[in-house]
């Protein structure tokens, strides 16, 4: 199966799977595709700039733009709420171009429910004991932080069969042409 042009494609994946890394280096690639830029309740890390890594709201004016219905899809996780902006998403696609989003699992499942036409991706790390590695290599996390990602990793991973397609991430070239083949793009 493969994603036509235009359409809304769904990146997710566990804590630590590189699926960030992934979609920066298609959007280099590919830049006529639209990623989604997420609003979020956490504080920005260093580095990161307002309306390109996120759009980083105060609690109370998320929760504003959840009443308002301003999310396609919201979720909590680790503590911090995340949001995908509605308007930008469906003015890009009935300008007919190809937009992705790169969320978590529950929102996933939310996009699921009101876009069924949307092509999902679950990106998976070669083993679990390479996932563990990748999140313990980080280095900034505490051993209790560790903890809860790795058991949420289980989790999500548990639920790769809901996808349309899953892409393992080993070797970062080929899960890139793998993921292009899947977005129907030309590598
Ligand atoms: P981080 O805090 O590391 O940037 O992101 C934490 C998790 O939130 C990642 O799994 C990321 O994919 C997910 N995420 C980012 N933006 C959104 C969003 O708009 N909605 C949902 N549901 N998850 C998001």
């Amino acid at each position: 199966m493969s994603a036509p042009p235009g359409r809304l494609t769904l990146i997710t994946g566990p804590s630590g799977v590189g699926k960030g890394t992934l979609v920066q280096r298609l959007l280099a690639h590919h830049p006529q595709i639209w990623l989604s830029i997420s609003a979020t309740t956490r504080s920005s890390r260093a580095g990161e700039v307002e309306g390109e890594h996120y759009f980083f709201l105060s609690r109370e004016a998320f929760e504003q733009q959840v009443a308002e219905e301003g999310f396609l899809e919201w979720a909590e996780f680790a503590g911090n709420l995340y949001g995908t902006p509605r308007q930008p998403v469906e003015a890009q696609l009935a300008a007919g171009r190809p937009v992705l989003l790169e969320i978590e699992l529950e929102g996933a499942r939310q996009v699921r429910r009101s876009f069924a036409a949307g092509f999902q991706i679950f990106v998976e790390p070669p083993s679990f004991a390479e996932l563990e590695r990748r999140i313990r290599g980080r280095g900034t996390d505490s051993e209790e932080a560790i903890g809860r990602r790795l058991e949420r990793a289980r989790v999500e991973l548990a639920a790769a069969p809901e996808f349309d397609a899953v892409l393992v991430n080993g070797d970062l070239d080929a899960a890139l042409a793998e993921l292009e083949r899947l977005m129907g793009l030309a590598s």
